[in-house]
């Protein structure tokens, strides 16, 4: 018996279209519409004049017989005349009945999403559009990415954002935001100066859980309904299909001009209600993996999706290409990857490098249930199979994550809190899980999305704080913040491709929820005031930033850096010192992380030749690409802190500078609290 695939290509029973035109396609002439139903006896075009029956004027206004070509599975109809902005649905019957359903390959949809519409695409071009450019590293290991949820973003009014695009696509193109009252800015005027590179945004296609005629309800939006459509709960005008096109166009375009690319989180291996669905209401039984005439469920949601068949395949690569060719997008992160086959994601990238090498795709390298796949372990995208997927897949790092902070919602303790036994779950995420040394389910850092929290489970603050036991979460205690700091130095000076949850630098709390997937905005929202309390966290990170920028080797997406590096655990502090041959560069970085409770002399070590002299470019207090000490090797590192220092002669070099003469500790170390040097301002 085979134990391969549950369903592959060869066993396809239909046949199969790989025409570019599924869908409709308009002309100011005339609209052609396609959709493949090689199972069906009979398919209606019905037309309307609104995108739902309770809107004002509602009526049909034309229905058609569809024609089938055998050959291709695929129904085809052309209406002459100009059909932009009309309704519409097919009427399937098949064995399994006969059922009214929008396009799987809609491009619009009316509100809620039970029509199609046929839209103008190029009249949703917002003014400028032509001359937006993708935001793409050079490599994937340049991206700094930050997660967000698009209503988050900008629902509370600290956000300063105008009342009427609080929570909306159109939140993104406001300027100059700033905390109503002071001059801290928010929203993108706070992106550009934190200097990740890259949001990802979590779903912005169609789903189904929030009604968008009122959108009182809030939920994350794992549960897809038309993959072609921006969600309409996020435009300023539900109804009609082309104003969330439009908006979503603005947003992508306002990230873009602040330098910033847009990944967005697709959730192909699941729809949001079975029976519903366009797919399977199109061709019964045919998208999803089934047993014994029952879905399966590794996506825990009810169905899974068939990445394996030859038309959910074609689907998944058309719908990426369409995202990226009508919308601009610079990445995707696949929710469940491992809920997919190899040979689906490897084709996906391939067809992308088509369009350009440099697009970012990483996903989740797990199921929520393994046992109901239906296709085997060695054929679905988890982390054992890494190394059979293509260099330029990522995938998060959950060893690393779980070795940072412990459990993701328990009161366990990880590094940063002091355990010693999860040294070597962080020591291999910091060589990108590419080293021989230390464990490499990774190819290269390329494949290693490395974390600390995602939009799932505690934020890492109700983390740190709930394995303190400390249920204050507006607390600026020291220890608290401290751990954060090692969280972050960890995520953005190891190998692999730093990720974190929005608002994770200024210690985003969502009040100890685990799964907010549905709370209200009351705990998802930003509270852009936490920039104002944790400046000093903030500042770290943009610190940190700055250094990953400054020293390549922490960039590349080769294990040459990796083979370049040298890690030492002595049992309190973990040291990893990397060589570094580029051009105009500090020669040699270390990263020192102390997570005991003693001050403590690091053990640098090297294969290469170790400097003569080093600077301090970070400390427990603060970060940044500029040297503030002389380091000497008799120095310890105060307990729960983390020290970065530089090749100073290549430091002096590169910046013209004279070698530095700090004499150490002639200042005393004074602190002042944000707040207050507000009022000094
Ligand atoms: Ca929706």
């Amino acid at each position: 018996m085979s134990t391969t695939a549950f369903y592959s290509n060869k066993d396809e029973i239909y046949s199969t279209y790989h025409g570019n035109d599924l869908g409709s396609v308009y002309t100011p002439e005339c609209t052609a519409f396609k959709v493949w139903a090689p199972s069906a006896e009979q398919v209606l075009l019905k037309l309307y004049s609104t995108g739902s029956f309770y809107e004002e004027g509602a009526q049909v206004i034309g229905i058609k017989q569809m024609l089938y070509d055998a050959s291709t599975g695929v129904w085809s109809a052309a209406i002459d005349g100009d059909l932009k902005g009309v309704y519409y649905t097919y009427v399937i019957k098949t064995e399994k009945g006969t059922h009214e359903t929008q396009d799987v390959y809609s491009r619009a949809v009316g509100v809620n999403s039970t029509r199609s519409e046929v839209v103008d695409l190029k009249a949703t071009d917002p003014e400028g559009w032509d001359s937006d450019r993708h935001v793409l590293p050079d490599k994937p290991n340049d991206a700094v990415i930050w997660e967000i949820h698009v209503r988050d973003f900008s629902s509370s009014d600290t956000s300063g954002v105008s009342k009427e695009h609080r929570g909306k696509f159109l939140a993104f193109t406001e300027e100059n935001t700033v905390i109503p009252f002071t001059s801290y800015p928010t929203c993108v005027n706070y992106l550009k100066q934190l200097g990740i590179t890259h949001v990802q945004l979590n779903p912005v296609f169609d789903f189904g859980s929030v009604n968008e005629i009122t959108g009182v309800e809030y939920n994350w939006g794992y549960d897809p309904v038309n993959y072609n459509v921006p969600e309409g709960s996020y435009s300023t005008d539900a109804y009609h299909g082309e104003v969330r096109i439009k908006e979503f166009k603005q947003m992508v375009m306002a990230l873009h001009k602040a330098g910033i690319g847009v990944i967005m989180d697709v959730v192909y291996n699941h729809v949001y209600s079975t029976a519903d669905s366009p797919f399977e209401k199109t061709v019964p039984g045919y998208y999803f993996r089934m047993q014994d005439g029952k879905f399966l469920n590794s996506s825990g949601c009810g169905n899974v999706t068939a990445s394996d068949k030859v038309m959910f395949r074609k689907f998944m690569i058309d719908s990426l290409r369409y995202w990226v060719e009508e919308y601009h997008i610079d990445g995707f992160r696949f929710d469940l990857m491992a809920c997919h086959d190899i040979d689906t994601l490897n084709e996906i990238r391939a067809e992308l490098d088509k369009i350009d090498k440099r697009i970012l795709m990483y996903g989740e390298p797990w199921t929520a249930n393994d046992g109901e796949n239906g296709i085997s372990g060695e054929d679905c995208c988890n982390k054992s199979n890494a190394k059979k997927l293509s260099d330029r897949i990522g995938m998060f790092n959950d060893d690393m994550r779980h070795g940072i902070k412990g459990g993701s919602d328990d009161d366990s303790k990880g590094f940063i809190q002091g355990s010693t036994h999860s040294a070597y779950n962080v020591i291999a995420g910091m060589m990108g899980a590419s080293s021989v040394t230390f464990g490499n389910w990774a190819n290269e850092p390329s494949q290693c999305i490395t974390y600390a929290s995602a939009h799932d489970n505690l934020t890492l603050w109700d983390k740190i704080l709930k394995s303190n036991w400390c249920d204050d979460f507006n607390t600026t205690d020291k220890l608290y913040i401290g751990q954060n700091k090692l969280a972050a130095v960890l995520i953005l000076s190891s190998m692999g491709i730093p990720f974190m949850l929005a608002g994770e630098e200024f210690a985003r709390t969502k009040r100890g929820d685990h799964n907010s997937y549905k709370s209200p905005d009351s705990i998802n929202s930003i509270n852009w005031t936490r920039i104002v309390r944790y400046s000093q966290l903030v500042d770290y990170y943009k610190g940190l930033i700055q250094i990953r920028k400054a020293f390549s080797p922490l960039r590349d997406n080769t294990t040459k850096a990796v083979n370049d590096g040298y890690i030492v655990y002595n049992g309190q502090t973990i040291s990893l010192t990397i060589k570094n041959d580029t051009e105009g560069e500090w020669k040699m970085i270390s990263v020192i992380i102390n997570n005991s409770d003693n001050a403590c002399a690091p053990q640098i070590k090297s294969q290469y030749e170790l400097p003569k002299r080093w600077y301090i470019i970070a400390n427990g207090d603060s970060a940044s690409a500029k040297a503030t000490d002389i380091f000497d090797p008799e120095d310890n590192i105060p307990p729960h802190s983390a020290l970065i220092i530089v090749d100073a002669d290549s430091y002096d070099k590169i910046n013209g500078t004279e070698p530095l003469k700090i004499e150490k500790k002639v200042e005393p170390k004074i602190e002042i609290s944000s707040e207050i040097k507000e009022m000094l301002k």
